[in-house]
């Protein structure tokens, strides 16, 4: 069985997981610092243009979005992290709400953590993986605009990354990905339609 992305229509968009919706069947969370190519990854995997909204202004979103995709299944865009500009209080309310989601949410299957190729791993990455193996999440990494790199150094970046993963998340796993020339789609959609479609193992 595999998932029709492009029924995906936007749900509610929440502060915090306490108003999610229903905790019922399962969802895929995407997860990046800000800029990391987030929304036009999302736009890019449902084929909806608008669905994420993509921003020149990193940092604006805020809220928990969550997408629809029918039969209890859901996409999940959670608030972009480390824009310098916002101020420390609200960043680390942004972290417990993200780490309390985390926690709460046994309808989510599985995490996808954005990072851009050419500067991977940053401290809230490296945080992110630890939290995610922490709370024992199938994580995915997306290392996103591999098109400005040029096949070397991508696959470079993809070795690197690989080689620090098993600190961090020994289960996690990692693929280059470009929403521009469509590198890595149909592989990213294969693993969240996956997740999305597999028995719950609590439930
Ligand atoms: P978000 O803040 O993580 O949601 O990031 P966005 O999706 O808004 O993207 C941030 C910036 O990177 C925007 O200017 C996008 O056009 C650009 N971008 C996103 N994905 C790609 C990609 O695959 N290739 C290139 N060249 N640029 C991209």
């Amino acid at each position: 069985m595999s998932i029709d992305f492009r029924r995906a229509v936007f749900l509610t968009s929440v502060p915090d997981s306490s108003i999610a919706p229903p905790d019922r069947g399962a969802e895929v969370a995407f997860a990046g610092r800000s800029n990391a190519g987030k929304s036009s990854a999302l736009n890019t995997i449902t084929e909806r243009r608008g669905l994420a909204r993509t921003s020149k202004t990193p940092g604006r979103t805020q809220q928990i979005n969550f997408f629809d995709l029918g039969e209890n299944r859901r996409l999940v865009d959670l608030p972009g992290f480390g824009y310098a500009k916002v101020p420390q209080a609200m960043k680390q309310q942004w972290q417990q709400n993200l780490m309390e989601y985390l926690h709460v949410r046994r309808s989510l299957r599985g995490l996808i953590l954005l990072m851009d190729c050419r500067h991977p791993l940053t401290k809230y990455d490296r945080q992110m993986l630890v939290w995610c193996a922490d709370v024992g999440l199938p994580t995915h990494v997306l290392l996103t605009k591999s098109d400005k790199l040029k096949r070397g150094a991508a696959s470079n970046s993809l070795l690197g990354v690989r080689r620090h993963l098993p600190d961090l998340h020994p289960t996690a796993t990692v693929q280059l990905f470009s929403a521009l020339n469509k590198t890595g789609v149909d592989e990213a959609r294969q693993l969240v339609s996956d997740w999305l479609c597999s028995p719950c193992a609590d439930c």
